[in-house]
């Protein structure tokens, strides 16, 4: 369904992005892989879904930080596999501390990887797509793109940015065969997740056990952690030819989190 597509998905060594790129290579698209890892580890990983799209895949370690980094990046990937036709914007990081503690270089970290990325990821990628007159462009943001949790403060201006860019440039786009759209999952558990609960433990003075039930789980009205495979089906959904309506929108996948 996806043969010949190019799709780059970033941070795509772990987590919600290593679930896309299983999903987009089940679907035989040629892959651009990033993110950061263990070597050997990762070639496993493209090994296993050139394998699985019987396509290419190739990997990527550009630090989605580096605005220089990602041009490169970007005029790499059209050399090594041709032009994007799927960006799924998917890097990112998270940093917990009471807003009067919060480090400046996490702050920095935040703001460029969760955000400023997404621009330079989609600036490079527009004048192709709108030359093909198809392209589609995914944000993983966050329900934090929506509502805001305490001691997140980088990371809720982050995502609340990359919802307001989404809109812009599917604005920017619409007539020419481009849809641009955000996924905003609620807690879903992966390595980000993991690390942020000891971290959240502390601010909050709290057990770690509790951080699972009082915080993260508390604000999501199933109780369950939201599942990467049906992130990776809504992403394959907003690829199809269904979906070519749908552009701007910021889709919630949170239990109903948000809903409250
Ligand atoms: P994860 O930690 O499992 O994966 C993050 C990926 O980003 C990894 O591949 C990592 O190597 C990569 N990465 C981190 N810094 C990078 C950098 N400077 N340059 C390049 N790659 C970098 O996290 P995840 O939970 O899968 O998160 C993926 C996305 O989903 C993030 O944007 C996150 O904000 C968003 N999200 C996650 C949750 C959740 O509960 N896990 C909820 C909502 C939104």
């Amino acid at each position: 369904m996806l043969k010949g597509k190019v799709a780059l998905i970033t941070g795509s060594t772990s987590g919600i992005g290593l679930g896309i790129a299983t999903k987009l290579a089940e679907m035989g698209a040629t892959l651009a892989i990033n993110g950061f890892g263990d070597a050997d580890a990762i070639e496993q990983i493209v090994t296993d879904l050139s394998k699985t799209s019987n396509a290419p895949a190739k990997y990527y370690p550009t630090d989605m930080s580096d605005a220089t980094a990602i041009d490169k990046m970007m005029a790499d990937i059209a050399n090594d596999l041709g032009p994007i036709d799927i960006l799924i914007n998917n890097a990112g990081i998270q940093h917990v501390s009471p807003v009067e503690d919060f480090p400046t270089d996490k702050w920095n970290a935040i703001i460029a990887i969760n955000m400023s990325s997404v621009f330079h990821t989609t600036r490079n990628v527009v004048p192709a797509m709108k030359s093909n007159g198809w392209g589609r462009i995914i944000n993983i943001a966050s329900a934090h793109s929506l509502v805001a949790s305490p001691f997140k403060s980088a990371y809720v201006a982050a995502k609340h940015g990359v919802g307001g860019f989404t809109k812009t440039t599917a604005l920017e786009t619409a007539t020419h065969g481009i849809t641009v759209n955000a996924i905003s999952p609620g807690y879903v558990l992966t390595p980000l997740v993991s690390a942020q609960i000891p971290d959240t433990a502390q601010a909050r003075g709290i057990s770690e056990e509790e951080v699972v039930r009082d915080v993260l789980l508390a604000a999501q009205p199933t109780k369950e952690f939201v599942a990467i495979d049906d992130i990776a089906e809504m992403v394959a959904f907003l690829c199809g030819n269904a979906a070519k309506g749908i552009t701007g929108s910021n889709v919630s996948m949170d239990g109903g989190w948000t809903a409250k």
